[in-house]
């Protein structure tokens, strides 16, 4: 019952990311924030709590690859982000807000 309740409270009050866009990774990463580097990757913390470095490919030639789009400021990353190690988190990131698989 918690945990449906959290989902409920995490889907109508979403985190938000920031969005900032740089040329190289920076030396370290804030919480809540999607970093676009160059043309070729985003990366962030992970929103689950446990740190971990995450780094995904937007190179189009490449797979796996993601998408991302840019309105008003906010952010779209598609497809969802799952971690196949460590915490498994999957989560969408939509407009700027996280949203838990
Ligand atoms: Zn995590």
């Amino acid at each position: 019952m918690r945990k449906l309740f959290k989902k409920l409270w995490e889907f109508l009050f979403p985190r938000k990311f920031k969005i900032i866009c740089l040329e190289e990774r920076p030396q370290t990463l804030t919480l809540d924030t999607i970093y676009i580097i160059g043309d070729w990757a985003i990366c962030f913390i992970c929103p689950c709590g446990c740190k971990a470095y995450i780094q995904l490919n937007t190179i189009p030639s490449t797979s796996p690859k993601w998408y991302y789009k840019i309105k008003l400021g906010k952010v779209s990353i598609f497809p969802s982000i799952r971690r196949t190690i460590g915490c498994r988190s999957h989560f969408w990131i939509t407009k700027g807000n996280l949203y838990w698989c």
